[in-house]
């Protein structure tokens, strides 16, 4: 990290792995082997730097969703499975072998195309079947797997069949859902056409993201899928669930002040004017703006930490720059610590509040910070 630059995101590696513990500890029989850590879009925002950090703690499974995140990992040193759990396109086939990811397949075509492509390199490769149990995405709906393909796809010399999946819509929030989901996913798992080809025990069997994790530890199968609460980030505006399981943020954004002002009454602030000052305002510049990840919807509603205490927006985010209302804070200079995201004294600022802010889920404003080149890990 280059510390001379006024914007920079810490990666706080003990909460990371605190969380990485507390989760384990949740589980109902504490084994690694019981958790996809799932790290698409580059670890949430955290850079791929983190999961080599949760390899070296002991984390063998990972989840991403494209080839590309896939490669990198491998380009990293991961060696542990990484599931495919985004699909594929035809021309990603080389890339899944040559990187030995393991698929979640979701359909016919896709199994022709990964069947035709082992029978010219011949090389194993480990899969799992992904079943659409109501979110109506990725997978298979349980209607067209019949006897002969679930047959087919059981005893491929190259092809193995090693767990089957789903994933909840509404395990945030809707439980009768989540259930009737989890009903039709234990369905498909009892029928006979796939009992009578593989015992139903040697198949990983796992359907719980982070809120299901959390909210539905009986849907916890044979694994886990979690991504946000990994991060110490709850999967809705609530930070209460992760807390309450000893969870912490793993990311921090801080800046600096830049450029101080004393403004009259009546100033239109930002483009577009649409906030005005009602008094005397002193107003503070600081560097980051959409361009850095921080969405637009923000503008006007979010707040600041300096010195310990809030400051909140004035005007609308700019494109690498924001402007906040440090009226009631008089000895704040130019180059002051300004925390994003993370706390300072006794306050703190969480991605699930700027959710709420910007009227988004927590994941969404973890994800925006990615462009924020300049991290260290702590
Ligand atoms: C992203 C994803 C997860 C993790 O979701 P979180 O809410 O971040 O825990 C789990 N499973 C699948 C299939 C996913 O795409």
């Amino acid at each position: 990290m280059n510390t001379d630059y006024p914007l920079w995101i810490e990666i706080d590696s003990r909460s990371l792995h605190n969380n990485f513990n507390r989760i384990l500890q949740h589980l109902s029989i504490p084994n690694a082997s019981r958790i996809i850590g799932v790290v698409k879009a580059d670890a949430y925002g955290h850079g791929i730097e983190s999961v080599l950090l949760l390899q070296k703690w002991g984390m063998n499974r990972f989840g991403v969703a494209t080839v590309q995140e896939g490669e990198a990992l491998r380009q990293l040193g991961i060696k542990g499975t990484i599931y495919l759990l985004g699909g594929f396109i035809n021309q990603e086939i080389p890339g899944i072998f040559k990187n030995h990811l393991t698929p979640a397949l979701s359909s016919r075509d896709e199994w022709n195309q990964l069947k035709s492509a082992v029978q010219l390199n011949q090389q194993e490769l480990e899969f799992h079947l992904k079943i659409d149990s109501g979110m109506y995405r990725m997978g298979f709906l349980p209607g067209e797997l019949d006897e002969s393909f679930i047959k087919q796809i059981s005893h491929h010399p190259y092809l193995r069949l090693k767990g089957v999946m789903t994933h909840f819509a509404s395990s945030e929030n809707d439980p009768a859902y989540t259930h009737q989901q989890f009903e039709i996913f234990q369905k498909f798992l009892q029928n006979k056409s796939l009992s009578e080809q593989i015992p139903i025990q040697n198949l990983e069997k796992h359907c719980c993201n982070s809120a299901g994790f959390l909210f539905f530890p009986h849907y916890h199968l044979d694994m886990v899928r979690v991504g946000i609460a990994l991060f110490g980030v709850s999967p809705i505006q609530d930070p209460s669930p992760v807390r309450s399981l000893g969870l912490s943020p793993v990311m921090r954004v801080k800046s600096r002040v830049k450029l101080l002002k004393n403004l009259p009454s009546g100033c239109c602030i930002g483009y577009g004017g649409t906030c005005i000052t009602q008094r005397p305002t002193r107003l503070a510049v600081i560097p980051i703006g959409y361009a850095q990840g921080l969405l637009r919807r923000l503008s006007n509603r979010m707040e600041v930490l300096i010195k310990g205490r809030r400051a909140k927006c004035l005007g609308v985010i700019s494109m690498d720059q924001m402007m906040v209302d440090v009226t009631s804070l008089p000895d704040v200079k130019r180059g002051d610590l300004v925390t994003i995201l993370g706390s300072d004294g006794p306050d703190e600022i969480r991605a699930e509040e700027m959710a709420a802010w910007a009227e988004t889920i927590p994941h969404e404003i973890l994800c925006s910070f990615i462009r924020i080149k300049n991290r260290i890990v702590v």
